[in-house]
């Protein structure tokens, strides 16, 4: 029987156990030395069983208990696998009269032993396993030591289970850390490791002078796989695709996916940037067989954008830039691939910087409204003007509206700015209209198909034709829109122009003629006012089949009682056939270009002898 002292040495001992790192096999390992030292016994074992595993061996205190322990794990019976069973300690004094495992009783005996005493592990209703004690002579170890026995295994087991769930937490955690760098789907590194790998790769290519290079491929026609087949098609040819661009690598490569059908591969180590045609190449015919998926044999190419490394640029900037190559590629049709070309991603980088000034372009008085004045065609008499928007921007000078509008539609911003600009349009005129002959000037302003379908548009609209400032009466109002707002949502466009006209504002179809369905929809459209597209009017001197397109425009909108303006009229020739085909109105160089709203003041200062705006005459000399 152990002394007391010797076994609260051992207690304390695993006690310390629980506040380190200790590892299970550690504390096992430890468990079977010290019993040995404690106990009258020649060795010990432990085997650890998990309900529906085979049972493990796990330590033994040397060669013998070790072959006692493998042969009850073999033969699938022994003490060991009694006391876990039944959770209470097995005791067999003498092997030579055991009759509950036979089979390991032999083979036992044969190799020297002769009693055996198993105590379960044991914590609350858990079952880990089993101590086993081995002796070499036979009989009954004492009450005394029977019990520090189990005490031992007991602690050992409560011990065991501390360790395990510190294990399982930490396997836990370490999922969890791949899963937040790998896409769950194929494996592959995604978003956040790839730039974090990308990165390094940066860092060292300084070192190296090597020129790493990103390939950025996107499937062609992915998402027509997912809508026809399915998504669980689409996941199979994606884990398909990573694995054969997975083989292309070189060790030295990295593949990450981005997120749906976008695949990246950081190259670091190109000798020369023409390699990378190779590896597109490699790419292209890796894919070009067709994929053995669920729904049968699917084909799939990709579009492959490609940027090498700029000196100091960042991860983030270098995707991005290959991004706009794989756009490149794209616009070539799919199943190319780009190296990102420098003016294009110059006119791209000019765009995104200007999107993001647009925001603050209102408050820092960077925009402007200029008119146009809209003229009798048959005595020059101005009878209104056109609000056209300018933007100068502080670097890069004026943007055309055709470039600055579609940017203010993708920021959003189309809303603001073109209440913005009604607002401004109908201050000036309503300032103008301080001198007598203004007064029944009226003035246009264009207004884009998403500004219009914007929920709310109407209300804006009649909130500022009531307000102090910019108040107007309605019928000195003209809303000039293109048929493109009847595209996507023809009903709704229509109700929103029906509530319009309610107010009581004219409305204008713009740049007709090149619209894809002028004439479907012309008899539903509510316009007063019908503005024919200054390609027309720019072809007239080229023969008589545009003069008889425009001559029939003219006499269209007279049978659906509309008015007709001309736009873009720069030459007398074309004043002269539009006043012989009885045109309402013309705008264009000819006349006057857009000018500022203090130009227009002093214009309107100068009313002819009849009391009407006339402009000042440079008729014959073209556009001023
Ligand atoms: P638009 O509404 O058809 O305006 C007429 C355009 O033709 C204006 O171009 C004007 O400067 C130009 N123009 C006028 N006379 C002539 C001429 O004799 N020859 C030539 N070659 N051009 C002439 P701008 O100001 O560059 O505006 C372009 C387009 O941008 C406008 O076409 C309109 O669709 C849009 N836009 C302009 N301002 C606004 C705005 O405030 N809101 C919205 N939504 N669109 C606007
Ligand atoms: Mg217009
Ligand atoms: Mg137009």
């Amino acid at each position: 029987m152990p002394n007391e002292k010797q076994l609260s040495e051992v207690l304390s001992e695993f006690a310390r156990t629980m506040v380190t790192e200790f590892p299970i096999q550690r504390i096992l390992d430890r468990l079977v030395e010290r019993i040995v030292e404690i106990l009258p016994i020649t060795g010990a074992g432990v085997t650890l069983i998990t309900p529906g595993a085979d049972p493990r061996y796990v330590a033994a205190s040397d060669e013998s208990a070790l072959l006692y322990e493998k042969l009850q794990t073999e033969l699938g019976e022994g003490p060991c696998l009694l006391a876990y069973n039944s959770g209470d300690a097995v005791s067999v004094a003498d092997l030579c009269k055991e009759t509950r495992f036979p089979a390991f009783a032999s083979r036992a005996l044969d190799a020297g032993l002769r009693a055996v005493f198993t105590f379960p592990l044991r914590s609350g209703a858990d079952r880990l396993g089993a101590l086993d004690l081995y002796r070499g002579e036979h009989g009954p170890l004492e009450e005394e030591t029977m019990a520090a026995a189990q005490t031992l295994a007991d602690v050992a087991a409560a011990y065991l289970l501390n360790a395990q769930a510190r294990s399982e937490l930490s396997e836990i955690s370490a999922r969890s850390h791949f899963s937040s760098l790998h896409d769950a789907l194929t494996g592959l590194p995604n978003r956040v490791l790839l730039v974090e790998l990308l990165e390094f790769a940066l860092l060292r290519a300084i070192r190296s002078k090597r020129l790493p290079a990103v390939l950025f491929a996107d499937l062609d026609q992915f998402k027509a796989v997912n809508d026809t087949y399915s998504h669980r098609v689409g996941d199979e040819l994606l884990i398909a695709v990573a694995e054969r661009l997975e083989n292309l690598l070189r060790p030295s490569d990295v593949l990450g996916r981005l997120s749906g059908d976008e695949f990246v591969m950081v190259c670091e180590d190109l000798d020369h940037p023409s390699q990378v045609d190779a590896i597109a190449e490699r790419i292209s015919s890796a894919l070009g067989a067709p994929f053995d998926l669920s729904c049968g044999p699917v084909d799939m190419a990709a579009s492959v954008g490609i940027a090498f490394a700029d000196h100091g640029e960042s991860a983030e900037d270098l995707l991005h830039r290959a991004d706009m190559a794989m756009y490149q590629a794209k616009a070539k049709g799919g199943g190319h691939h780009q190296i990102i070309d420098a003016h294009e991603q110059e006119a791209s980088d000019r765009r995104t910087a200007l999107k993001f000034d647009l925001h603050t372009a209102v408050k820092n008085r960077e925009l402007h409204v200029h008119y146009q004045p809209i003229v009798n065609t048959t005595d020059r008499h101005i009878i209104g003007f056109e609000a056209l928007l300018r933007w100068t921007h502080p670097t890069y000078g004026p943007i055309s509206p055709s470039v600055l509008i579609p940017l203010a539609e993708e920021a959003g911003l189309i809303g603001a700015i073109g209440a913005w600009v009604l607002a401004q349009a109908c201050a000036d005129r309503r300032r103008w209209s301080d001198v007598d002959v203004a007064v029944g000037l009226g003035v246009s302003v264009n207004v884009s198909p998403y500004q219009l379908m914007e929920p709310g548009f109407v209300d804006s609209v009649k909130a500022i034709l009531g307000d102090s400032t910019t108040g107007t009466e309605p019928a000195l109002l003209t809303l000039e829109v293109t048929e493109s707002v009847l595209i996507h949502d023809s009903a709704r466009a229509l109700l929103v122009l029906g509530d319009l006209k309610q107010l009581g504002v004219n409305l204008s179809l713009d740049d007709f003629g090149t619209g894809y369905s002028s004439l479907n929809y012309l008899d539903q459209f509510p316009a007063d006012v019908l503005k024919i597209d200054q390609t027309f009017i720019g072809r007239l001197d080229q023969g008589r089949s545009s003069q008889a397109i425009v001559a029939s425009i003219v006499s269209l909108s007279r049978t659906l009682g509309m008015q007709v303006v001309a736009e873009g009229v720069e030459t007398v020739e074309q004043h002269e056939f539009l006043s012989e085909i009885d045109c309402d109105a013309c705008q264009g160089f000819y006349f006057a270009k857009p000018m500022p709203s203090n130009e227009i003041g002093t214009l309107i200062d100068r009313p002819d002898d009849n009391g009407a705006v006339l402009l000042p005459v440079f008729a014959g000399s073209g556009p001023a």
